[in-house]
């Protein structure tokens, strides 16, 4: 029995003061610190969304296009976003105060610039795969929990695919571990995760 917890995307990006905040997205950090210190888990993972500067997700590539409006990207509907996590940026970093010797793997992802990559495991054209599944079947994983940001995209996705892509381990989604950008999309979030199988938890009820 091997368990894992996985972090989604804890990077200054995503927090604020970061080009694209979650709002009160750092405070997930403690969250997640708390856990792999005290959650009694054998296999910490980082997931990283590590984009070249002209990725095809920033509205910045579209002609005429802005921040947050719908485009398209590999025939696909697309939030255009801003420049994010550009790789060898300090928007990528992670965040200064999540304990990084703690991590075991990082899974860096959205390195194609033609497609997006919001979960840990594949491209969103479900194509091309990170090698995040075989790395944890290569470990035996059985049990996964997942946090991070932001819970209506990566984290949803992530969860989404730890479910179909992994059968038989218990993937496990600690609420309070995340944070999301629209408060509808994460109310969808969290019960398209639960529909999927995804038990949601808390992090008090953790390696307590
Ligand atoms: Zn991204």
């Amino acid at each position: 029995m091997t368990k894992a917890l996985l972090l989604i995307d804890l990077q200054n990006g995503f927090c604020p003061g970061g080009n694209l905040p979650v709002a009160d997205g750092d405070a997930v950090v403690p969250v997640a610190n708390r856990l792999m210190r005290d959650g009694g888990y054998d296999l910490v993972i980082a997931s990283q969304d590590w984009h070249p500067s002209n990725h095809g997700s920033f509205a910045s590539q579209h002609a005429g296009k802005k921040p947050f409006d719908m485009g398209e990207l590999s025939g696909q509907p697309q939030v255009m976003w801003p420049d994010h996590c550009v790789q060898d940026t300090p928007d990528a970093d992670f965040h200064p105060a999540l304990d990084v010797s703690r991590i075991d793997h990082v899974q860096r992802k959205g390195e194609n610039p033609k497609v997006d990559s919001y979960s840990a495991f594949r491209d969103n054209d479900r194509a091309a795969l990170t090698g995040l599944a075989e790395f944890l079947r290569s470990k035996n994983v059985t049990e996964l929990d997942l946090l991070g940001l932001a819970t209506d995209y990566c984290v949803r996705f992530s969860a989404l695919d730890a479910v179909e892509m992994l059968p038989g381990v218990r993937v496990r989604l600690i609420a309070d571990g995340c944070r999301g950008i629209d408060p509808k999309g994460v109310e969808d979030a969290l019960s398209a995760m639960a529909d999927a199988g995804v038990e949601i938890t808390d992090s008090s009820r953790i390696g307590i």
